[in-house]
């Protein structure tokens, strides 16, 4: 973590200043909630829509904060070190960025629609084989995640690897501008935040603000399989922003498709884990300890950027072996019943719904398929269509029964209806209904695919059919 003088934070921030007698004052680590505030720590009071940071100051102070920065604009500071600025969050993010710059780490960044999370942990678990490796834990990939994730590195880190989120245009282009990515990492584009943002167009053109920041001899790495990200990464290399130049970046495309310069071969799955080989390394299998093409692809990006960052074949191999996933991302158990679930209760997007379901599709050995399907969220005017069109899509020969919950969920259910037996598709609104029905349906050699977004909490039906 960082491990300054007042001095020197104060030089790292523009604007800022500490009084002459607290200039010595060392902090280690940075906190923005003064209820987990570690000894030692500088205290940053961001000022939020329900609550503002600096009322909690002091106290942060008293319980071991050995600073904390303070808004000119918030009248008298708190008796204590503190280093003046304008503006606590900006103060906050130039801080990381000057860290990131003092540090020798190389950065690597992860956008997309989904798979951001998957692919950064594949990441860092090959670049560790190797390198010192700093993370994002979990989801801490915004506006405030990131600069934390920054300064939380440790100073001796080697690779930085992190995730980047958006729910707008811009925002990606400040996170990569802060972090100065080597690598950048696209790894789809899809439907989600398509009620903020209004277009596909626009939610590629919102990713693709990740070469903003991207060195100009770095590496991007973009999904392929999607003719629009191409046409628009294409528009962007036409006319890119002033101080953006991508005359020497490297570009490689990554997908399913044999039209990108990776893509996958051979896929098998054995039910738990995943092997593949990769066109441009023919005479090596990797194994991932995920299910589903599409985590194949995550990990195609994360064999790039380690072999780009030298790691060898075989630490690439035991990396991605060895990675450790974050939780009900497609998570398969054996419940006491005998019958499989196949939990992805985490979030769902039209991308990632119709990615588990043609895993779902493609599992051997199952008697019957159900899939449990919930509402996906923030999809904007057209939400109904995607349901809808989920629904169509949907196969009798391959997935048996289709129940689904919520109100968007109907028009899923609608879709299946079109040419599914009336009598194998049900849509509920009441959970305990849904667990009640599913209870009196399943089988032993059932396989379930519990999926919707993460307001629709359909972990409690996976815990109930447990
Ligand atoms: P968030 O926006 O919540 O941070 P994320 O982009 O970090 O999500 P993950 O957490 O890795 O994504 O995965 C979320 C969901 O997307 C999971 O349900 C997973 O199965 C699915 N998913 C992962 N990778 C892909 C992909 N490349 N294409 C489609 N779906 C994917
Ligand atoms: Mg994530």
């Amino acid at each position: 973590m960082i491990q300054r003088t007042l001095k020197e934070i104060a030089s790292m921030i523009a604007g800022a200043s500490a009084a002459d007698e607290d200039q010595a004052v060392r902090i280690a680590g940075v906190s923005i909630d003064s209820r987990s505030i570690e000894k030692g720590n500088l205290f940053i009071p961001l000022v939020g829509a329900n609550a503002d940071g600096h009322q909690f100051a002091e106290s942060a102070l008293q319980h071991g904060a050995a600073a904390a920065l303070w808004q000119r604009d918030h009248g008298t500071p708190p008796a204590g070190p503190v280093v003046l600025v304008d503006d606590a969050l900006l103060a906050m993010q130039q801080l990381a960025s000057s860290y990131r710059d003092q540090t020798a780490a190389r950065v690597v960044a992860v956008t997309g629609s989904n798979g951001k999370t998957t692919t950064k942990d594949l990441v860092a678990s090959v670049l560790a084989t190797t390198y010192k490796v700093h993370k994002t834990e979990g989801n801490y990939n915004s506006h405030i995640g990131l600069p934390l994730t920054l300064l939380s590195m440790p100073e001796t880190t080697e690779m930085a690897v992190l995730e980047m989120g958006m729910r707008g245009r811009g925002e990606i282009a400040l996170l990569s501008r802060l972090a100065k990515p080597e690598v950048a990492v696209i790894t789809n584009v899809g439907e989600a935040h398509l009620e903020q943002l209004g277009s596909r167009e626009e939610i590629a053109r919102a990713k693709l603000e990740i070469v903003y920041g991207l060195a100009a001899d770095g590496l991007f790495l973009y999904n392929g399989d999607d003719p629009l990200l191409i046409r628009e990464f294409e528009q962007l290399l036409q006319s890119p922003p002033p101080d953006v130049s991508g005359d020497q970046w490297k570009l490689l495309r990554f997908g399913e498709q044999s039209s990108n310069d990776l893509y996958p071969e051979g896929m098998m799955t054995d039910g738990t884990a995943t092997h593949f080989s990769m066109n441009t390394i023919h005479s090596t299998s990797f194994t991932i300890p995920l299910l589903g093409r599409h985590n194949v692809v995550n990990a195609l990006a994360a064999v790039a950027v380690a072999k780009y960052m030298g790691v060898s074949t075989k630490d690439v191999r035991s990396g991605l072996a060895q990675a450790k996933l974050s939780g009900m991302r497609i998570e398969m158990t054996r419940s006491a019943g005998g019958y499989t679930l196949l939990n992805d209760a985490y979030n769902a997007s039209p991308a990632s719904m119709k990615a588990a379901l043609t895993l779902l599709a493609e599992l051997r050995g199952y008697k019957r398929k159900i899939a449990v399907l919930g509402d996906m969220l923030e999809l904007g005017p057209e939400q109904a269509d995607f349901h809808r069109d989920i629904g169509e899509a949907l196969d009798p020969v391959h997935i048996d029964y289709v129940y689904t919950y919520g109100e968007l969920g109907e028009h899923i259910a609608a879709g299946a209806l079109s040419h599914y037996n009336p009598q194998h598709v049900q849509a509920f609104r009441d959970k305990e209904k849904l667990i009640a029905a599913l209870k009196q349906l399943v089988r032993p050699d059932d396989i379930i695919l519990i999926k919707g977004s993460r307001g629709m909490k359909l972990e409690v039906v996976a815990d109930a059919l447990q």
